[in-house]
């Protein structure tokens, strides 16, 4: 979100509405890779799993799609998945209507296959690639989106590479400083942003980092930022990811943001990550520089986090929390869902 967007966003949360919205756009994706959250069975809650769900398509899904913006006003929509690519023949149509809207959108992909040339340029649109870590396990971890289609399918774009790490990426010394170089010489990537896995609670698996993991790899990435300007990670992020809030009731993020999943009206709560996230050992970077600004003090008396949580009350008092698609409301028609 854009600086000259607090004050909206603040005056959204004053009225008890949510300034962020999250869509997964489809619950399709060719991909599996490895610590994926969006298709654990508790991912949206355990009564229903992603796949489970209604996906919408064609006219369906822009007309939902648009309805659901209109219903929540975000100033800033995130797409993600599933694979959003895999409908972008609706995003062709959708992604210009939000930009008249005035929404911010950013759209998270694999590329897996090619990111049509004229979402270039829709001013409003921030397109992010997902890299996890340098060729030789990208490409076994997230094939069929191997770096070297990436590169075709993203030739051309201005795009975000968004690194998430992992456990299996640590112990090679320089491997972040490879990766940063690697993308740094691309001319169509114009940052670089380092996200740490989010664990479920018990989850033992090959990614989750140890508590000194994070501490090693936050030094390693902190030391790049001299050498590659393209690497964004401000001290407020590091900050944020060295003292990740305690539960979703302490994250700005998850309190600003409506996450909805492919069927347009299963909430995924209470974060993006859905299930049971483990707030402490959070990586996401929007948690961790909202984390971090929360404990600024206003002329050095007032944490923002305060302010946000009266902020919030008296929201809630003007407008007490509502469901993410109201029941009864017109919905995408469910006869043109695939399957
Ligand atoms: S591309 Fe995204 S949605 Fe698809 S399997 Fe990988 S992490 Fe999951
Ligand atoms: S974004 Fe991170 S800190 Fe916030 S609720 Fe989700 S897991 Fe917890």
């Amino acid at each position: 979100m854009k600086p000259s967007a607090v004050i909206p966003a603040w005056g959204k949360i004053l009225r008890g509405q949510r300034p962020l919205l999250s869509i997964e756009i489809t619950r399709r994706c060719p991909l599996h890779c490895p610590g994926c959250y969006a298709y654990q069975p508790e991912h949206l809650g355990g009564a229903v799993t992603l796949n489970e769900l209604v996906d919408f398509q064609g006219d369906a899904l822009i007309s939902g799609v648009l309805a659901l913006v209109r219903r929540h006003r975000p100033l800033h929509v995130s797409i993600v998945g599933g694979e959003p690519l895999v409908r972008y023949r609706e995003l062709d149509v959708l992604l210009p209507q939000l930009d008249r809207m005035g929404v911010e959108v950013q759209l998270v992909t694999s590329a897996v296959r090619p990111v049509p040339i004229a979402w270039r340029s829709i001013p409003n649109l921030h397109l992010v690639v997902s890299i996890d870590g340098l060729a030789a396990e990208h490409n076994v971890r997230r094939a069929p989106a191997t770096y070297d289609r990436i590169l075709k399918h993203i030739a051309g774009h201005n795009f975000v590479v968004h690194c998430t790490v992992t456990r299996p990426m640590i112990g090679r010394p320089g491997y972040f400083k490879e990766f940063a170089e690697f993308w740094s010489a691309r001319e169509e990537i114009r940052k670089i942003w380092f996200s740490l896995y989010t664990p479920q609670e018990g989850e033992q698996s090959a990614e989750r980092l140890r508590p000194e993991d994070r501490q090693a790899i936050l030094k390693e990435l902190a030391e790049l930022r001299g050498a590659f300007p393209k690497v964004e990670l401000p001290d407020r992020v590091l900050d944020g990811y060295h003292h990740a809030p305690a539960s979703p009731e302490e994250c700005i993020f998850a309190q600003t943001t409506t996450c909805v999943s492919a069927d347009l009206k299963t909430p995924i709560g209470p974060c993006q990550f859905g299930g049971k996230p483990v707030c402490s050992e959070c990586g996401c970077v929007a948690s961790a520089a909202l984390a971090s600004v929360g404990r600024y003090k206003l002329g050095g008396m007032v944490k923002v986090s305060d302010l946000f949580a009266w902020s919030q009350k008296i929201g809630h008092r003007v407008r007490p929390p509502r469901p993410a698609m109201v029941p009864g409301e017109p919905q995408p028609a469910e006869g043109s869902a695939s399957n």
